[in-house]
Formats: structure tokens, sequence, C-alpha cells
């Protein structure tokens, strides 16, 4: 690197394209959550609609069943019924009275079942048409919502585009060396990797830095890099040399420390 200080203005824009990029990246990743809370209330409601519509098929599959039962026990009672008008003796007479009435039993039993059954159908039919008319009320709204969602992802990958071909534009004429070494950085910290030092500590991690350090940065000779956090160092002068106040430095340095 010849001309460090030259290479590190190319790191440094860079560097404010990759933080465009990844404060974009995080909002398209909040947007997408949201579209995935959306799907997935969706999903949830959609479960619950079959949920209740197996439930209620499943009712009147045991209410056919047990309606075939009742035609049955009539049958079985009819049949019954001819059978004593033919018989003789009295004991045969009563057996079958007997029998009849176990089987009237067990058909009032059995329709009690079914009404119970039919109640619970009705009461499964009414959850049903509710669930079903939240679902597309909701799904009305969030449609507009996910539309809304989708076309600000759209633009965010619009920008995200235009920032992409910006930076392989400006990587090209960076410092190959540089370059990599910043990007190993910004994939580590997710954050600005090339720091400025302010008032003596590291604009990264704000430690403190020495003297030595300070004036090893301030030279600009060669790459350094903060001992505390690996950070990049790069020496820009305050704000104050620039509107020569010349001494002002001291002072301002003291008043921040303690602001
Ligand atoms: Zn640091």
């Amino acid at each position: 690197m010849d001309n460090l200080r030259e290479a590190m203005k190319f790191i440094l824009d860079i560097q404010e394209l990759d933080m465009k990029m990844l404060r974009l990246m995080r909002v398209k990743g909040d947007r997408q959550k949201e579209i995935e809370q959306i799907e997935a209330l969706r999903k949830e409601l959609h479960l619950q609609i079959t949920d209740k519509e197996n439930e209620v098929s499943d009712l009147s599959k045991q209410i056919q069943l047990l309606e075939q039962k009742i035609q049955e026990i009539v049958a079985k009672a009819k049949k019954l019924e001819a059978q004593q008008s033919s018989v003789k003796k009295v004991e045969e007479f009563n057996a079958l009275t007997q029998e009849m009435t176990a089987l009237e039993r067990e058909k009032i039993a059995t329709e009690q079942k079914v009404s119970d059954l039919v109640d619970k159908r009705v009461a499964g039919e009414e959850l049903l048409s509710k669930i079903k008319e939240s679902l597309s009320a909701s799904e009305e709204n969030s449609l507009a919502l996910e539309k809304e969602i989708k076309d600000s992802i759209k633009l965010i990958n619009e920008e995200g585009s235009h920032l992409k071909s910006e930076r392989e534009a400006l990587a090209k004429k960076a410092d190959g060396e540089l370059l990599h070494i910043y990007e190993r950085l910004l994939r580590n910290k997710k954050d600005r990797v090339v720091v400025p030092i302010e008032n003596r500590t590291c604009a990264g991690c704000h430690i403190t830095l020495t003297a030595q350090h300070e004036n090893i940065v301030r030279k600009g000779e060669n790459l350094v890099f903060c001992e505390h956090c690996s950070r990049i160092h790069y020496w820009q002068e305050p704000a104050a040399v620039e509107t020569g106040e010349a001494a002002a430095p001291k002072r301002r340095r003291r008043r921040a420390a303690s602001a």
C-alpha cells in the first residue's frame, strides 16, 4: 500500500455504502418477518377451519350410524311384535314383551345420543362460520398490508442493487489487500470497522488509546488496528484545527470528557 491515506479514502466510501446496505437489509428483514407473521396467522385460521370441518363431518358420521341403529331397532321391534301375535304360551309372550321393552329403552337412549350429537354439530357449524368470517375479514386487511410490505421490499431491493453496483465500481478502484482486510472485519462486526480516533479513544469501542498509538495512526504510514476491538484506525484532523484554532484541541478534549 503505497499511499495508505488515499487507499483509506476509498475504503471509507465503500464502508458508507456497506453501512447503508446493512441498514437496508435490517429493514428488509423486519418487513419479511411482518409478512411471515401475517402468513402464520392465516395458516392458523385455516388449520382451525380444517379442524372444525373434520369435527363436524365426524359428528355427521356418528349421527348417521346411530340413525341406522335406530332403524334396525324399529325393524327388530316390529318383528317381535309380529311374533308376539302368534305365540300361544304366556311365558313366551312375556319374554317377548321384555325383549321389546329393552329394545324401546335402547331406542330412546340412542335417540338421546343423536339429539346430543346434533346439538354439538350445530354448535360446531356456528363456530365454523364465525372462524370463516374472521378469516375473510383478516384476509382482506392482510392482503392490503401484504401488498404494501411487498412493494416496500421491492423498493428496498432496487435501492440495494443501486448500492451494490456503486460499491462494485468503488471496489475496482480500491486497494485489494486493504479491501480484503476490511471485508473480513466487516463480516465479523457487521458495523463500521474503519474508525477515526476521537479524543484519543477508538471511535469503535470507545476505549482510550496510548499517545504512541495515536502518533503512529497520525503518521499514516502503516495500517494500525485497535488493540481492543481490532478495528482499523485512521487519522482525522480535529475540526478545530481546520478552523484555525490551534490551541483548542486540549481544552476541547477536556470539555468532551467531562460532558
Ligand atoms: Zn477499538
